[in-house]
């Protein structure tokens, strides 16, 4: 299904898109530095035949943090919420993502929540199947049946770019390992975890998935259930709590919805009763999130009355 271009979101567009100059895109990933920090895109999912969008929605980013939403509903789906949540918790932190320092002093020693890095890389390690192949490619064929684009796959250079300098994942993962929260070559998880993070889609295909999300889980146009009602529950809390990486409370008071960010500038947003947002806009604040595209989920909330609260 294509979407159709408005005038108002442009006009949204237009009114935040200064804010791509405040903001920088990652380069501690060499090969996201590349991307252009003007780009400002979004497509909103409503109904059948109701996909609206503004910008250049058909260019490609990778997920990045994004992917932790979708692992996770992958593992639960496979594991079950009591053996996930003995290795991850379910509580926000105000550290940034890639923080080390919670590990060593939370008791139990596991990784606080799915949506830091290492609570992903916890879930990571739980991923069905026996090689890291079968692994990435059940995740890839859960999300081409989300998005239903069956050309959906990962970037092998934005994924070799970040295995090469992700020191400080390991580290995380080294210490887990130590204290037996995940199991199995560290390099091997690292492999798999920085190739679900360069999985590459666009707005459609993001705010396709928002809206399978905000529909329970059930997909809108074949009715088929993708993800259980309750695994569609607990991602979509997570994202509510821990979503927009230590601006998750600002962000629940200033937009109120379901959302979660990559440091690719991208931001999955899913709002109760039946809509899909999907964001892209590089230029990243200090804490990691899309400047504008926070700026543009602000103008729209307030708008179209958005938040759940
Ligand atoms: N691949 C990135 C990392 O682990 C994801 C971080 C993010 O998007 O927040 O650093």
């Amino acid at each position: 299904m294509g979407c159709q271009k408005t005038e108002q979101l442009q006009k949204w567009i237009e009114k935040v898109s200064s804010y791509t100059e405040k903001g920088k895109v990652a380069t501690y990933i060499p090969a996201l530095g590349e991307a252009d920090p003007n780009t400002l895109a979004i497509a909103i999912y409503e109904g059948p035949n109701q996909c609206f969008s503004a910008g250049n929605v058909s260019e490609t980013f990778t997920l990045q943090s994004i992917s932790k939403v979708l692992t996770l509903a992958l593992a639960l789906m496979d594991k079950g919420e009591d053996f996930v949540f003995q290795k991850v918790g379910m509580e926000p932190t105000g550290d940034p993502f890639n923080s080390i320092s919670k590990l060593e002093t939370s008791v139990p020693s596991k990784p606080l929540n799915p949506m830091i890095n290492a609570g992903a890389l916890a879930v990571t390690n739980l991923l069905p199947g026996q090689t890291n192949d079968e692994k990435l490619s059940r995740l890839i064929g859960f999300i081409q049946k989300l998005t239903g684009n069956h050309d959906i796959t990962y970037n092998e250079r934005v994924a070799q770019s970040e295995f090469e300098t992700a020191d400080l994942n390991r580290s995380l993962a080294y210490f887990m390992k130590q204290h037996g929260v995940i199991e199995g070559d560290v390099n091997e998880l690292l492999a798999l975890y920085t190739k679900q993070c360069a999985i590459e889609l666009n707005c459609h295909d993001l705010a396709k998935i928002g809206w399978v999300l905000a529909n329970k889980g059930i997909d809108p146009l074949s009715g088929e259930i993708i993800v259980p009602f309750d695994v569609a529950r607990i991602v979509k809390t997570f994202m509510v709590t821990c979503g927009m990486y230590n601006a998750s409370g600002e962000f629940a008071i200033k937009v109120g919805i379901p959302a979660k960010s990559g440091v690719s500038g991208g931001i999955l947003g899913s709002v109760p009763h039946g809509m899909g947002i999907g964001i892209y806009g590089p230029a990243l604040d200090e804490k990691g999130n899309s400047i504008a595209g926070i700026k543009l989920l602000e103008l729209l909330a307030k708008e179209m009355k958005l938040s759940i609260f």
